[in-house]
Order: C-alpha cells, then sequence, then structure tokens
C-alpha cells in the first residue's frame, strides 16, 4: 500500500523479511557465493554486468549482498526514486557519478558553494573534469553542448543557502543535474520529484545519524541506478555489508530525528540573531533568509543546521569552540549529539582563500549541527562560550 513518510521510514526494503521467518534483516558477510549451477552464476553474471540485479545469486560481494541492497530498497522508496545505489562514503558516491555521467575529461557545470571536498575534487582536476563555476542566475550561460553534469547543493554547506531547483533543472536545458541532498535529508527535500537527475547523500551525516557509519547513497532512475552499478563493479567503493545494516537499522528514526534537530535549530537561530557577539545567523528557517519561498514548498522544512557568524572574527570563533562543554567541537552533521565546527579552518580548508570568499565562508563562521539534547541545555552552554567572546 501507499505509506507516508514515517511509515515507509519503518517499513521500507524489510519486505521480504517476513517470508524470511526473520524480523531484523539477516547481514550476510558473504564474499562469495556457493552456486546451485553453473548457468545460475553466468546468468546472474551477465545481468550484473549490465548493470542489473542478480538472476539467483549474487555470485562475488563487488557485484552485489543482499544486506545493502534492501537498504538502498529503502533509501530509493524516501526518495521517490527507482533506485538507488549504494558507496563506502559520500565522496565515493560523488566520484561514482561523476565516472557514471562521462564528466572525465569533460566540460562541468557547478555552483558553489560545494561540500569542501566535492568542490577540490572537481578542482583539483583529478578527474580531468574542465570545470566552469557558475552563479544560480549564470547556470543557463555556463551549460555548453559538451557539458556532462551541473553539480549544485541546496541548503549548501556552510552556508544554508538555498537553490530553486526546478529553476536549475530548467536552466541546464536538458544536461542532466546532480544535487548533494545532505543537508535536507529525504525527510524534507526530495529532489528527483523536481526533475534532478541524481540525488546524493553522504549517509556518514543523518542517514546513519549516530556518527558511526561512513557510508554514501545515489538516488536516481533505473537507467542511471545501472550505469552507476557498472561503475562500482569495476572501482569498487561499496559499502560494507556491517554498515548498511547500521544504516537500516538508523532508518526508522530518522524523520524522528530530523524533526526533533530542525525544532532545536528554529529554537537557537533566532536566539543567536539577538545575541550580541553574532552578526549574522544563516538559517533558512528565519524571517528574510528564504527570498525564493522554498521553505514549505520544495524543502518541507529549514533542517537542523545553521551557522553564524561571530564579529569577532577568526579568534572568536576559536574561543567558542574551545570554550563549549556540551556541543562537541568537531565536524560532521546529523548525529545524535550537537556537532560545532569552523568551515574555514576545517571542512573548507581545501578548497582556498577565492573559493571560499566565493562560497561567502568568513573566518568567523561556525556551523552548528543540532542534535537531540535539550535545547535548553545546548542554549546555556553556546551562551555561556559567547559570553567568553563577547568580553574579550
Ligand atoms: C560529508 C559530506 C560529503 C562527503 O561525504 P563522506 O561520507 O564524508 O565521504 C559530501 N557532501 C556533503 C554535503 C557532506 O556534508
Amino acid at each position: 500500500m501507499e505509506t507516508r513518510v514515517h511509515t515507509a521510514a519503518v517499513h521500507a526494503g524489510r519486505r521480504d523479511l517476513r517470508d524470511l521467518g526473520v524480523h531484523a534483516p539477516p547481514l550476510d558477510r558473504s564474499t562469495t557465493n556457493p552456486l546451485t549451477s553453473l548457468q545460475v552464476g553466468t546468468d546472474s553474471l551477465d545481468a550484473m554486468a549490465a548493470g542489473g540485479h542478480p538472476q539467483g545469486s549474487s555470485v562475488y560481494a563487488r557485484l552485489h549482498n543482499p544486506t545493502v541492497a534492501r537498504w538502498e530498497q529503502a533509501i530509493a522508496r524516501l526518495e521517490s526514486a527507482d533506485e538507488a545505489v549504494a558507496y563506502g562514503s559520500g565522496m565515493a558516491a560523488m566520484t561514482a557519478v561523476l565516472l557514471a555521467a562521462g564528466a572525465v575529461g569533460r566540460h562541468v557545470v557547478a555552483v558553489r558553494p560545494l561540500y569542501g571536498c566535492t568542490d577540490h575534487l572537481l578542482q583539483s582536476g583529478l578527474l580531468g573534469c574542465e570545470v566552469s563555476w557558475a552563479t544560480p542566475d549564470g547556470l543557463a550561460a555556463a551549460v555548453r553542448p559538451d557539458t556532462a553534469l551541473v553539480v549544485a547543493e541546496t541548503p549548501a554547506n556552510p552556508t544554508l543557502r538555498l537553490l530553486d531547483l526546478r529553476a536549475m533543472v530548467a536552466a541546464a536545458g536538458g544536461v542532466p543535474v546532480l544535487v548533494d541532498n545532505t543537508f535536507a535529508t529525504p525527510i524534507l527535500q526530495q529532489p528527483l520529484q523536481l526533475g534532478v537527475t541524481w540525488s546524493l547523500h553522504s549517509a556518514t551525516k543523518a542517514l546513519s545519524g549516530h556518527g558511526d557509519v561512513m557510508a554514501g547513497v545515489v538516488a536516481t532512475s533505473v537507467d542511471r541506478a545501472a550505469a552507476l552499478r557498472q561503475v562500482r563493479i569495476l572501482t569498487g567503493g561499496l559499502l560494507d555489508p556491517q554498515a548498511a545494516w547500521l544504516l537500516h537499522r538508523s532508518l526508522p528514526t530518522l524523520p524522528l530525528r530530523v524533526e526533533a534537530a530542525q525544532a532545536t535549530a528554529g529554537v537557537l537561530a533566532p536566539r543567536l540573531a539577538d545575541h550580541p557577539a553574532v552578526a549574522t545567523v544563516h538559517y533558512p528557517g528565519l524571517p528574510g533568509a528564504d527570498p525564493l519561498g522554498l521553505v514549505g514548498t520544495q524543502m518541507a522544512g529549514p533542517g537542523g543546521v545553521l551557522a553564524f557568524d561571530l564579529h569577532g572574527g577568526y579568534e572568536a570563533a576559536a574561543g567558542v569552540l574551545k570554550a563549549v562543554e556540551l556541543l562537541t567541537p568537531a565536524v560532521s552533521l546529523g548525529s545524535t549529539d550537537t556537532l560545532l565546527q569552523h568551515p574555514a579552518g576545517l571542512t573548507h580548508r581545501i578548497v582556498g582563500d577565492d573559493a571560499r570568499d566565493a562560497g561567502g565562508i568568513t573566518p568567523g563562521m561556525l556551523r552548528l549541527s543540532a542534535g537531540l539534547e535539550d535545547v535548553e541545555d545546548l542554549w546555556t552552554d553556546l551562551a555561556a562560550a559567547l559570553a567568553l567572546v563577547s568580553d574579550a
């Protein structure tokens, strides 16, 4: 039956469990699979080499793993996608999309700011991409006949700037669009519904949710998923079954965790905006912060991540990071605990000054990913740390 998101998060990818007579998904760690006949092996190999699914046997774990496949089905359901393909990290997923899109040695259009390593992967020349960095308004003009794909992120990391995905897809004019959906999660945003070709997640973040799994996943169409699986068979970058099992275990609570983090961010954002040590707060839920009106339409809510600039610049940001006792001074996001990090010094250090400036990443900026603690405890901790740098 058609189910709503909370129900889907609990039940997705578990259809075969009743017939198996088990309640928790089996964790299959086999690297090879005994064949019932040679025919089963060759049929399955042919199907998987073409990017399809096994015909009776997984054959070898780089080709297919049932534990991983269950989680992929669940993510596809939550993204309203045909299929999803999982990887050992978000960056492995990003690399796989670039390879599958034929971006190696070709032209790519990218919109800043992007996650620091995505920016650096494109900029470094490692894959031989020729990159045009476009503003949202300049996108249509930047696209060429030889453009392999458009890469963008909304909400953007770390400035939380939102992009209108429908407008972006229109501006791309038929060139496929990759959107990093990590910050929104499929609970708040389903890019494929808006015409986007690939929706990518660092599942290391909210999808895992507990700070103990590295993973990546891409939701897309049947054809694009086949191309991704072909790349994955050839290059590896696999998601470990144990990690997939943990990800699937975390999925039923994803909507609850996203909603709780969002509620907390929604309380902290205006308090930070009123604080004398804070110059600016970047959070799409604040008045005036969503000029395109995308919260409530493209995105179901503003999410659980915010950033803020301190009047005291780099020194003040370093001081707050050092002073917090409850908040965890650490990169990453979407964990059970609230994480606070310094984009210019950490996640976006690698991209270089120009890209940081172009992306609006200032030396006094901190990024906060709300966890599941009591918001008043978080505010007590944050306010005490901010008071120290206000006096300085
Ligand atoms: C963390 C992150 C990535 C990279 O994912 P890994 O799992 O660390 O490889 C990509 N995009 C965004 C938005 C991220 O936050």
